[in-house]
């Protein structure tokens, strides 16, 4: 295969794919401190065969875009809200945190780094930003690593669905995604290695992925593997879990307030029982890749909950939609601080 370029790239031919765009953020922490980081070109990472993130998982991620507006800018959306969650992911795991003002100015630093691979205005692509967490230092018995290395990758992405909303239909899973207390909240691997066999074994049976419930009493949708859930009553109303075990999601808390500042709906965050399903007019999954997945059914055991026809929108999913991506890509304005123009 030729190597990709800015050049020979086809924009609207991009799909969800690792790129080496030749530029990377890097940081190292070393006798008790961050050192400064810069940007770096070699994609390869080199640490001990002993380090933690390879044995015990001691390791955590993020997922934010940059987008290019009409007037060719490029903007980031709410990069503090990824920062600050990553701190919250690393304190978890007893990483020591990449202070969240560093983590936005390196976001900035990585993107202008790679300014040559933003996607034009209206091509539905976006630049992927991705960093990573992981204690580089041994530590063969059960604890924390000596070392870390935080790294922050950046590559072009299409629209998750090309045209925009992709209506799916889900299915609640047996297995569960994270326990009661454990990591759910936390963006950390282990959360996925654990939701691989239940993602396939969904995507087998011809669903777009599996639904988690919760783990204590599973009888309340939590979300999807990568994603959040949401659904919409015929009372004006949009509803998203609340539980301690699911991912905090930024694009979910965006619709929150999208929802009842923008909708006048009432956005609420409290329990969905599957057996209310039926209650609800409209579903959907929500997360920085997708942006929105309009659910068209969701099936649990023998029963099917169907929503929409498939191939078909809600319109207050539309509307979400329209929204969100309006101010991600500079058409609308947001609220107060919700975007911030990356310098070149
Ligand atoms: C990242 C993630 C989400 C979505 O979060 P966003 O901040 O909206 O991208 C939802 N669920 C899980 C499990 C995730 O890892």
């Amino acid at each position: 295969m030729t190597k990709l370029t800015p050049e020979t790239i086809q924009w609207d031919q991009l799909g969800f794919n690792y790129i080496d765009t030749g530029k990377r953020f890097r940081a190292y922490y070393r006798d008790g401190a961050w050192q400064e980081g810069k940007i770096e070109d070699d994609r390869y990472i080199k640490i001990s065969e002993g380090a933690t993130a390879l044995h015990y998982g001691q390791q955590c991620f993020e997922g934010l875009k940059a987008y290019r507006t009409k007037e060719g800018k490029i903007q980031l959306f709410r990069p503090e809200q990824n920062a600050q969650r990553m701190v919250d992911s690393a304190e978890r795991l007893l990483m020591p945190p990449y202070p969240v003002e560093d983590f936005v100015a390196a976001v900035h630093q990585v993107v202008a780094a790679n300014a040559d691979w933003m996607p034009p205005y209206g091509s539905g692509a976006s630049l992927y930003i991705r960093p990573l967490l992981i204690g580089s230092g041994d530590n063969i018995g059960v604890g924390p690593a000596p070392e870390y290395l935080f790294t922050i990758m950046a590559m072009p992405v299409g629209p998750y669905f090309k045209g925009g909303l992709k209506p799916a239909k889900f299915i609640i899973s047996d297995f569960d995604r994270a326990a009661p207390r454990g990591t759910g909240r936390q963006k950390v691997g282990g959360n996925y290695a654990s939701s691989l066999l239940a993602g396939k074994k969904a995507k087998e049976a011809g669903y777009a992925d599996a639904i988690y419930l919760d783990p204590e009493t599973h009888t309340k949708i939590e979300e999807i593997g990568s994603s959040n859930f949401f659904v919409i009553s015929d009372n004006n109303e949009f509803i998203t879990p609340k539980s301690p075990s699911i991912l905090p999601g930024i694009t979910k808390r965006s619709l929150l307030y999208l929802a009842e500042h923008e909708l006048g709906m009432k956005a609420i965050e409290g329990d969905i029982y599957v057996k209310d399903l039926d209650q609800f007019v409209e579903a959907g999954s929500t997360g920085t890749a997708a942006v929105i997945t309009p659910i068209t059914s969701i099936t649990a055991g023998d029963t099917v909950y169907t929503f929409y026809p498939e191939d078909q929108v809600g319109p207050v999913t539309q509307e979400l939609y329209r929204l969100l991506t309006g101010i991600q890509y500079g058409d609308l304005q947001g609220p107060e601080g919700w975007v911030q123009e990356v310098k070149l």
